[in-house]
Formats: structure tokens, C-alpha cells, sequence
């Protein structure tokens, strides 16, 4: 005999039940087998809605009883055609009225108690089975209706009943012997004390209900028929590319399900696997895919992990104090206490040095289970010997299962390594000493990201989603997010990164779409969002808690920089092409370096110097492996380089200026470059990485500005400089008079920065400097007469995008 159990959404609709009548008919063609179903789809929780609005006084029990009565004679019109079934729509009014009076009872004494709870909620399964089970008849499919109350015989434990095996398996050998239908159709979920009232098995017990029938009769196979293709790597609610599991054991597939795959009931297995039953989990909706094979030989699959699941509303329950050091009897007491009031444990830690007991339990009863282990306790609470039981919700368990895990090394620490570095904090950690599960507790608000995490980790091809944020998308931005969109594949295909950028923001206005952002859609996306603040942005940024996140800063604001604490802090990388914040106070460089170490992050800002050259983490580099920095000798400003280099006497200063700014190579602010401010900022960066606390005002910088280019508009800056123009004539006239040319230079010797305009000869290492190139010569003790120069183009927003890209690529790889 086989024994095929259909869930809620397989009996949800007339279409779902049409196939299953199909399917039940395929079946029973090849022998005998008994049908367990599920209430249609949400009744459960319509009916659990309708006692408590009884009991809380409320005649809404009406319209909801009224409205669960009218879907199933819906369904029952549909399936059966006009008049076709009028025995079951009457067997459904009349159970309909049933329940309104018992409603209406509960209404009166406001008490809804778990005995009448469980009354009102067999209607579920009772009338389903009867619609499928008179669908068949009609069919022409011979079927036997049995009442699984007259079967299944439970203890009074109303809402959670503990089935008595011994006596239900004699029932349902007896019926199975007396009966010669070919297919039996049965109710799930519901059973029967020993006077005979209803009881159920617990949410999801229709699985189990199926569980019992296949152990008592002996059958060849339980087919567990739902809405998804099988058990999968993950709930494919929470995870998007769950890798279906083709073979399972029944060990894995009873932690799977303990820890949160509610795929199937975790009781379910037990029964089964103690006689070998294989379990067969299809898709109702998909009858020819394979599904999932539970059975008890390990399938030989190179997988270490099978799945990952999750339970969300779990309490974590702590008992400490010294007082239970090596005094045998504490957890006896406290999982006696926690028993005999019923209370689940899910999991469970004890701290070697016996200190402390940890509990995962469910959030519903921690209240209960406070109450009950204080009073166990209450003697020792007194004599000050343990603390009063502490209690703290908004938890999860999250838990690994494997059985190849115990084979191999490295497992958790992978996984606390991948959580880690995504900032999700543990709580508390238990690993079976069967090692078949690694499960933590976490706060539920990390529990998207960290089952995404780690089943990235764990069963990706090896690529890894990273979800970048980009603060500013003027020429440097627009050009970056233009490069992320031509790289994609390719850094894909060669990094295994999948880059994508989920939000944009400029000063006024952001943009988000878990999805990814269309690149050629981002400037419509950006315009059609609402008003709002930076501020927003990065708490819309630390609310959508993606993993991998990355925030890059291509602003040249200051306000942005104020954000940067706060993203590190939640593990979020920053990637800065603005330089506000590592030229900003020394402290507060240092903090924001600090941020990222300890929280597993980066904190990057290769294109605050020498644009997309690469030449902090070169230095960085020499650095790490031991080199040390003697003397630092720079041209740093491309837009310097390049007016200097252009300009020769035969058009005015300020007009090279203005080429300078038109082709994109100086600031916002071009008083920023040619103030000599933005060179000093650069030599104090690479002073500060060189490992030299020094502050902006440490820098000697001799401006050649005369004093009235500095104050006013931008506008005013270029009137100013035409009115000067004599003064930059005497400045070129005086070098190029002597041979030489003007360069603007940065140096770092002995500690001491400065920056200003030099004259320099043919021979210097800057003379042949072209265009807007950048150079730096880090004189060390490995260079210590020719030094390691990096040379090029040291401006220009495609150069610098590409720098940023570089880091964010760096930051992607380095976690
Ligand atoms: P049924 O009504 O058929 O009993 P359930 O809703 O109880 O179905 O269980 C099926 C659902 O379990 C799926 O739709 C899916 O959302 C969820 N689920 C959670 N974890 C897993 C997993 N690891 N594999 C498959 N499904 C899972
Ligand atoms: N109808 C019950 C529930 O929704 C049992 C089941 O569907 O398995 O919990
Ligand atoms: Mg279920």
C-alpha cells in the first residue's frame, strides 16, 4: 500500500483539486493506497480567527464562518457542476451552522477553551476530504470516506496531542483488514482521546497523521504532495536560488525540518524511519518532477551541507549564577519545570564552566516558562544562589544540517566567518554532538541576510552577490555606474562577483530595487523618487540589510562622510573617492579605520590619490611587508600639471583654468586645486598611510593665488585670476627666463609635509610630466636611491570610476 498525504494548497482550489483527483486516480490504477488531506488552503487560520473573535466577545466570527462556508461551496459548485453534490454542500451548511453555535457558546462564557479549539478546527480537514473523497465517487474513482478521529488515538493534550501508538496502530490494522476499498481517503491533523472528544496533532500535523498510516500499515511509500518540487537547500521563501535536494536522509531531513522547514511537520519522519518507509516529497502542481527521496542510506552527493532552515519567534531563556557550579540536578530541575508546563525546548547550550544554562524556546510561551522555572527556583533565587531566569525575544535559530559535515574540518568555521564578515551578530551557538546540524541563534531582523549568506557560501557556483550603494552620480558616479554595467559579466564570469547596484542617490533624492537597478533606468528611477535626505538613504541602506553591501561616496560631501561611522559599524564597506574623511581630523581617520577593523569591513579611498593610480594600496603593500618610507617626493594634481603644462603666454591663465574644469579634471570647486588645498590633502593621506599622525595644518603650503582669487563665487574666482593675469605672466616668465618649468610639488621627508610651486630643470623627474599625469616617487628602504615611481594619467572621470570600481572589487574579494 502506498499512503499519499495532500497539503492545504494542493486542496486550496477546484484546479488544485482537479489534479489531485487526477493524481489519486494514477495511483490507485497501480494498488491500493490510503489519501490523508489537509484543510483547503488558510482554513485552519480562519477558523483559529473565528474562535478567538468569539472569545474575545466579537460577533466578527460571523462573517468569517460565513465566508469560509461560501469558499468551500464555491468549490463545491465548480468541481461538482449544478446540483451535482448537493449531499456535501448540505454536509457543509449544516457544519457551518455547527460551528456558529459552538461560536456562539464561546461568545458567551468568552472562553475558548483548547477541547472546543480543536472541535471547531477538525472542520477543516473533515469537509475537505469529504468534497475530494464525493469528487471521486463522481469520478467513477471508488473511495472509502474513514474518519481518522476513529484511528489515530491521542492523549488530551488539545491543540498538541502525543498519539498513543500502540492502540492506533491496532485501529488502523484493523480498518485496513476490514475494509476492501482500493483507495481510502482520510482526514489529517485530527484524532481522538479515550472519551472520544477531538484532538490535534499540532500546525502542519496532517503530515504526521500520513506518517502514522504509512508506519501502521506497512506501506511501500508516504508521498508527501505539497506546492514546491521537494525539500530545497532553503526556504524558497527567503532565498531565491534554492538548489532542490534529490536524496535526503531521514536524519537531515528531521533537522531540517526541526530547525524551521516546515516542508514537513518535523514528527512526521519519526515514525516512518522506524520502519524504513522511503518518503517522497512531489509537487502537486509539478507531478512529473522527481521531488525529494528521504530514505535512510546517506546519499552519496558531494555536498558537505544539505540545507540551511531557520525558526523565527524564538526566546532565549538564560539561567545563571554561581550557585549551580558542580551541583548535579540544575537542568534536571529546569527541563522538568519547562516539560510539565508543556514547554517546547529547541535548543539548548551550557557554558563549560556550568555558569549558565541558555534555551531557545518559542517566543509564545516564555512568559510561561518565566514564570514556571522562577518559582522552581525560587528557594536558590533567594539565597541569592542563581539570578531570576532571564528572558530576551525578537530571535531566530538558524541551523546548518549535514551529514558529511562531521567528515570534514573547517564547517562552522566557515559559517561564523561568512556571518561574520556580514556583520550578524551570534547569540548563542549549539552543534549536536552527532554533528549532523550546526545551528546559532541570531536576531531574527539578520535572518534574510544570514540564510543568504550562507547558502551563498555553501551552495552558490562560487559566485557571490555583492549590493553596492553609490552616493553621488554626477560625471564620476554616472560614469562608475556605466563601467559596473559593461563589467558585469565579465567580472562575473572571472571573479565569480555578481555586481549589482542597488541604490543611487544624489543630494536630493534616492533610489532603491533589491532586484538591482536598471543601469540605463537609474536617472528616471532617481527623479521619480520621493524627496529625501542622505540621512535616509543610509538607514534605508542598513534597513534592507543585504549582505555584501557596499557603500561608495562619489560626493565631495561632508555630510555623506558623517554617515560613514554608523554603515562601517553595521558592516557595511566604504568606498571613498571623496577625501573629507581621511583628511579630516586625525582621530577621526583613525576611528573610521578602526570601524572597519573591528567590524570585518573596508574602508577604502585608492582615488583620493592619484585618481584611479594605484598607489595607497601599493604603499600599503610595501608596507605590510616590511618595507618603510624614508621620503615621499609627488605631483598629485592633475589639473595643476595640466594648467602648468598648458599654459605658455598665449592665452590667459584663467582660460586654461576653465579647459581644466570643462574636461572634468578639477574639483567641484576648482579653488580647491589650485589653492594647493587638494594637493595638501592628498600628501597629508599619504603621510597619514605611510603611518604618520600628522593634521592638514602640519603642511607647509605656499600658495601662488594672489589673496583676492580667494574669496567669493566660482564666478567671481575666474574674473579674479583675468584681472591677475600679470601676475601668473611673471610667474611663467621667471622659470621659463632661467630654463626651467613650473610644476606644483608635493613632498614628505622626515615627517614634515609641504606643497607648493617649484621650478624645476630638464633633468628632474618631473620635467617630462605630460598633461594631467600624477607621479609618485616613494623614496624607501628597499628604494632608497631610485625610488618606485607610479606615473599616469592622475585625473579624468573615466580613470577615477575605474579606481573606485578597483575597490570595490577589493572589498567584494576581501570578504
Ligand atoms: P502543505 O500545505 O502542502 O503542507 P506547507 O506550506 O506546510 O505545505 O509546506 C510547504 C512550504 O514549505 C513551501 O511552500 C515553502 O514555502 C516552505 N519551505 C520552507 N522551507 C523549505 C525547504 N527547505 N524546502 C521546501 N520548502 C520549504
Ligand atoms: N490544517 C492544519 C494546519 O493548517 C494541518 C495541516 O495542514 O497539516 O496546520
Ligand atoms: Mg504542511
Amino acid at each position: 500500500m502506498k499512503v499519499l498525504k495532500f497539503g492545504g494548497s494542493s486542496v486550496g482550489s477546484p484546479e488544485a483539486i482537479q489534479q489531485v483527483i487526477e493524481i489519486i486516480r494514477r495511483s490507485g490504477e497501480q494498488g491500493r493506497c490510503a489519501v490523508v488531506m489537509s484543510a483547503m488552503l488558510g482554513t485552519t487560520d480562519d477558523l483559529i480567527a473565528a474562535g478567538r473573535a468569539a472569545e474575545a466577545g466579537d460577533d466578527g466570527y460571523l462573517e468569517i464562518l460565513g465566508r469560509i462556508g461560501e469558499r468551500h461551496l464555491a468549490s463545491i459548485r465548480d468541481l461538482f457542476g449544478n446540483g451535482g453534490a448537493n449531499a456535501v454542500a448540505e454536509f457543509v451548511e449544516s457544519t457551518i451552522k455547527e460551528l456558529c453555535d459552538l461560536c456562539d457558546g464561546v461568545r458567551l462564557t468568552r472562553e475558548l477553551t483548547p477541547k472546543t479549539l480543536d472541535r471547531i478546527l477538525s472542520f477543516g480537514e473533515i469537509v475537505s476530504t469529504k468534497i475530494v473523497s464525493a469528487r471521486l465517487t463522481e469520478a467513477g474513482i471508488n473511495n472509502e470516506w474513514k474518519d481518522s478521529r476513529q484511528l489515530i488515538r491521542t492523549n488530551s493534550n488539545h491543540g498538541l496531542a502525543s498519539v498513543d501508538l500502540a492502540d492506533t496502530n491496532r485501529r488502523i490494522a484493523e480498518y485496513f483488514d476490514g475494509s476492501d476499498a482500493a483507495i481510502h481517503i482520510l482526514p489529517g491533523f485530527v484524532a481522538s482521546d479515550a472519551e472520544g472528544h477531538t484532538t490535534t496533532l499540532g500546525r502542519g500535523g496532517s503530515d504526521y497523521t500520513a506518517a502514522i498510516v504509512a508506519a501502521a500499515a506497512d506501506a511501500e511509500v508516504l508521498e508527501i504532495w505539497t506546492d514546491v518540487n521537494g525539500m530545497m537547500s532553503a526556504d524558497p521563501e527567503l532565498v531565491r536560488n534554492v538548489r532542490q535536494i534529490s536524496h535526503i536522509t531521514y536524519r537531515e531531513a528531521m533537522e531540517l525540518s526541526h530547525f524551521g522547514a516546515k516542508v514537513i511537520y518535523p514528527p512526521t519522519i519519526q515514525p516512518v524511519m522506524a520502519k524504513g518507509i522511503p518518503v517522497l516529497i512531489k509537487n502537486t502542481f509539478a507531478p512529473d518532477d522527481n521531488g525529494t527521496l528521504i530514505e535512510s542510506e546517506p546519499a552519496a552527493e558531494k555536498d558537505l551541507i544539505r540545507g540551511i532552515s531557520s525558526i523565527d519567534e524564538i526566546a532565549v531563556l538564560n539561567l545563571e549564577g554561581s550557585g549551580m557550579v558542580g551541583i548535579p540536578g540544575f537542568s534536571k530541575r529546569l527541563f522538568g519545570a519547562l516539560s510539565q508546563a508543556r514547554i517546547n525546548v529547541i535548543l539548548i547550550t551550557q557554558s563549560s564552566s556550568e555558569h549558565s544554562i541558555c534555551v531557545a524556546v518559542e517566543e509564545a510561551s516564555s512568559d510561561r516558562a518565566k514564570r514556571v522555572v522562577d518559582q522552581e527556583f525560587e528557594y536558590e533565587i533567594v539565597a541569592g544562589r542563581i539570578e531570576p531566569l532571564k528572558v530576551e525575544t525578537g530571535f531566530s535559530i538558524l541551523a546548518l544540517v549535514g551529514e558529511r559535515m562531521k567528515e570534514h574540518t573547517g564547517v562552522s568555521g566557515k559559517m561564523f566567518t561568512t556571518l561574520g564578515q556580514n556583520g550578524i551578530n551570534i547569540h548563542a551557538i549549539a552543534q549536536g554532538s552527532s554533528e549532523r546540524n550546526i545551528s546559532a541563534i541570531i536576531s531574527s531582523r539578520d535572518v534574510r541576510k544570514a540564510v543568504n549568506t550562507l547558502h551563498e557560501e555553501f551552495f552558490s557556483d562560487g559566485s557571490k552577490q555583492v549590493n553596492i550603494y553609490i552616493a553621488g552620480v554626477g560625471t564620476v558616479g554616472g560614469r562608475l555606474i556605466g563601467q559596473l554595467g559593461s563589467q558585469h559579466d565579465h567580472v562575473l564570469d572571472d571573479m565569480r562577483l555578481n555586481l549589482r547596484v542597488v541604490g543611487v542617490a544624489n543630494s536630493k533624492r534616492y533610489a532603491y530595487d533589491e532586484d538591482g537597478l536598471e543601469i540605463a533606468g537609474y536617472r528616471t528611477a532617481l527623479e521619480a523618487a520621493e524627496p529625501n535626505s542622505v540621512e535616509a538613504f543610509t538607514d534605508a541602506i542598513i534597513a534592507n540589510n543585504l549582505r555584501n553591501s557596499v557603500f561608495v561616496d562619489v560626493t565631495a560631501s561632508a555630510d555623506v562622510v558623517e554617515m560613514y561611522p554608523k554603515l562601517l559599524e553595521r558592516s557595511v564597506s566604504v568606498i571613498a573617492c571623496n577625501k573629507v574623511a581621511a583628511s579630516s581630523a586625525y582621530d577621526n581617520y583613525r576611528r573610521l579605520k578602526g570601524l572597519a577593523r573591528e567590524y570585518g569591513t573596508n574602508f577604502f579611498f585608492e582615488t583620493n590619490v592619484g585618481a584611479g593610480l594605484p598607489v595607497i594600496h601599493t604603499l600599503g603593500d610595501l608596507l605590510r611587508s616590511g618595507d618603510r618610507v624614508r621620503r615621499i617626493e609627488a605631483v598629485l594634481s592633475g589639473t595643476l600639471n595640466f594648467v602648468f603644462n598648458n599654459y605658455d603666454g598665449s592665452r590667459p591663465f584663467a582660460d586654461v583654468v576653465r579647459q581644466a574644469q570643462d574636461e572634468g579634471y578639477t574639483e567641484p570647486d576648482p579653488r580647491l586645486d589650485l589653492s594647493g588645498t587638494d594637493v595638501a590633502r592628498k600628501i597629508l593621506i599619504l603621510a597619514r598611510e605611510a603611518g604618520h599622525a600628522i593634521e592638514m595644518d602640519d603642511i607647509d603650503n605656499v600658495g601662488f593665488l594672489p589673496d583676492a582669487c580667494l574669496s567669493g563665487s566660482v564666478g567671481d574666482f575666474y574674473e579674479a585670476m583675468a584681472a591677475e593675469e600679470a601676475h601668473f605672466r611673471r610667474l611663467l616668465d621667471g622659470a621659463v627666463s632661467n630654463g626651467l618649468k613650473l610644476k606644483y610639488i608635493a613632498s614628505f621627508d622626515n615627517g614634515r609635509a609641504s606643497v607648493g610651486l617649484q621650478s624645476i630643470g630638464p633633468d628632474h623627474n618631473f620635467a617630462n610630466l605630460a598633461g594631467k599625469d600624477n607621479a609618485v616617487l616613494f623614496y624607501t628602504d628597499r628604494y632608497p636611491e631610485q625610488p618606485l615611481v607610479i606615473k599616469g594619467a592622475g585625473a579624468g572621470a573615466d580613470v577615477t570610476a575605474a579606481g573606485v570600481f578597483a575597490d570595490i572589487i577589493r572589498a567584494a574579494s576581501a570578504n
